[in-house]
């Protein structure tokens, strides 16, 4: 009985939209039972959980760690960990204000600060085995045709039919595919989602700040880590320093060398001397994060087959980006086995 209700339930074709933390989640929640298919412009998997490597540089320049708190997630690190694909940060954590360093903690095994050995990309490396991946796909349309969907590309190909399509996307980017007569798309298009500037500064000589990351409280910057104090890092001496979410708004149409020198003014500012960077680098995250939100309305549509999921459902955090792949994935199936 167990075996045949699981073939039957494999008749079911999903699209995943989106190869972040949130699309990997829902598709390795409902591989096991449906037919996965997931499409991605990049070409890798992992989103925001985002690697560079650049002339014997390595930079994480997208999420610098992440936490677990939900019993769920703390689940799957504690799976992660025993695979050998994260670890916790142990690191010398430092507090800025206006120049001056306030707090300086260590940050160790308790209420960790997990990061993925190497790369952060090799979470999302991990997570993505065995799963059907369309990398450097951008996903243009959605096409319903009869009671299933089509996905359409940029370079015009047409995939499908699918039964059902989760969108694991930024708000914005969800909202730019969902159909308006979806309450889903409501949803997306009023959520909001905030900027950010990374810069990469590749250092030709080994550099100790007396904290190993911290937190920034100024106008231009927000976090300042060294990379070579992440656990398994081997690129060559770096530092990633990220923008605060307001300066990047305010300046997100600004030209990148303007970008890199008020940011890299600033950075010098703090550690009160010239960097001697050999390597320069920036990334500009146009929705890097978002607020916490309340809003409690569905997150699928049973009459469209439609889904969406992404952190910015519930908050700008790896673990919430987790959970709303991972809940979405359990609707999703309540909704194959009502039909
Ligand atoms: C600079 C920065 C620092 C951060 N720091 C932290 C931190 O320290 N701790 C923490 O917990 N969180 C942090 N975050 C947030 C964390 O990275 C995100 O919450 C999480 O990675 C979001 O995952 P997601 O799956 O929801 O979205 P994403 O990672 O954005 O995944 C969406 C995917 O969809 C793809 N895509 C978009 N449009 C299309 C399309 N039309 N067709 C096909 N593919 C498409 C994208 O390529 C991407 O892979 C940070 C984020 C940034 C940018």
């Amino acid at each position: 009985m167990a075996a045949a209700h699981l073939v039957a339930m494999k008749q079911h074709s999903v699209a995943i939209i989106g190869a972040g933390v949130a699309g990997l989640t829902a598709a390795r929640q409902l591989a096991a039972t449906q037919r996965i298919t997931l499409f991605d412009k990049s070409r890798g998997p992992g989103g925001r959980l985002a690697n560079r490597r650049r002339a014997g540089y390595i930079f994480d320049f997208g999420a610098q760690f992440f936490t677990a708190r939900d019993p769920r997630f703390v689940a799957e690190v504690a799976s992660l960990r025993a695979a050998g694909v994260v670890e916790p940060w142990r690191c010398r954590f430092a507090e800025i204000e206006d120049g001056e360093v306030v707090a300086r903690r260590m940050w160790g095994d308790e209420h960790a600060h997990f990061v993925a050995l190497e790369r952060m990309s090799a979470l999302a490396a991990h997570w993505a085995e065995g799963l059907d991946i369309r990398y450097s796909t951008l996903i243009t349309s959605l096409r319903q045709d009869s009671t299933c969907w089509l996905l359409e590309s940029e370079e015009g190909e047409i995939f499908g039919p699918f039964d059902f399509v989760i969108l694991a996307l930024p708000a914005a980017q969800a909202a730019a595919l969902l159909p308006d007569a979806s309450p889903l798309w409501a949803r997306a298009s009023t959520a909001a989602m905030l900027g950010c500037y990374a810069l990469m500064l590749g250092l030709n000589a080994p550099i100790d700040l007396s904290f190993d990351a911290a937190l920034v409280r100024c106008g231009v910057l927000s976090w300042l880590s060294v990379s070579q104090s992440r656990p398994g890092h081997q690129g060559l001496p770096s530092l990633v320093a990220l923008s605060s979410n307001v300066w990047a708004e305010n300046h997100m149409e600004d030209p990148s060398d303007q970008v890199i020198q008020a940011m890299r003014e600033e950075l010098e500012r703090f550690v009160n001397q010239p960097l001697q960077a050999v390597h320069v680098d920036l990334h500009r995250w146009r929705y890097a994060n978002c607020p916490a939100s309340q809003d409690i309305t569905p997150a699928l549509d049973a009459s469209l087959r439609l889904a969406i999921c992404g952190d910015w459902l519930h908050h700008g955090r790896v673990e919430a980006a987790y959970l709303t792949g991972y809940d979405i994935a359990f609707e999703v199936m309540a909704v194959f086995g009502a039909g």
